[in-house]
């Protein structure tokens, strides 16, 4: 999806476009935990496990240990499970992470003396 002020490709679950600032009307039919992907940061293997865990919002640790548990027990099919989640699972898109948008123009400092409240 795009934004709709400056065109600019706005990652999904942003609210705000990273580029000019404008409000992302929300996409029902755009589920946005449901993406998967290996994300860049936090990987142990090939970030299988990390993006699954992040597409549905589980915990990492469980994940790994269910799925070191599996390679124990499934002699090697789990892990051609995860060698296909590997092939098929795209990388991580290379976005700026949704944040308020700040002017680039030097803001005054607040005052650093605070009135008592009496
Ligand atoms: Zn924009």
């Amino acid at each position: 999806m795009n934004c709709t002020a400056c065109g600019k490709e706005i990652y999904p679950g942003s609210r705000f476009c990273s580029n000019c600032g404008q409000a992302v009307v929300a996409q029902p039919f755009q589920p946005v935990k449901s993406r998967l992907y290996r994300p860049r940061n936090g990987r142990m293997i090939a970030g299988v496990c990390a993006g699954f865990s992040q597409a549905y919002g589980w915990d990492i640790v469980p994940v790994r240990i269910l799925l070191a548990v599996f390679v124990f027990l499934g002699c090697g099919t789990p892990i051609l499970a995860y060698i296909i989640a590997w092939i098929v699972m795209p990388d991580e898109p290379y976005f700026i992470p949704a944040q308020p948008y700040t002017h680039p123009v030097a803001q005054p400092a607040p005052p650093s003396s605070q009135q008592p409240s009496t």
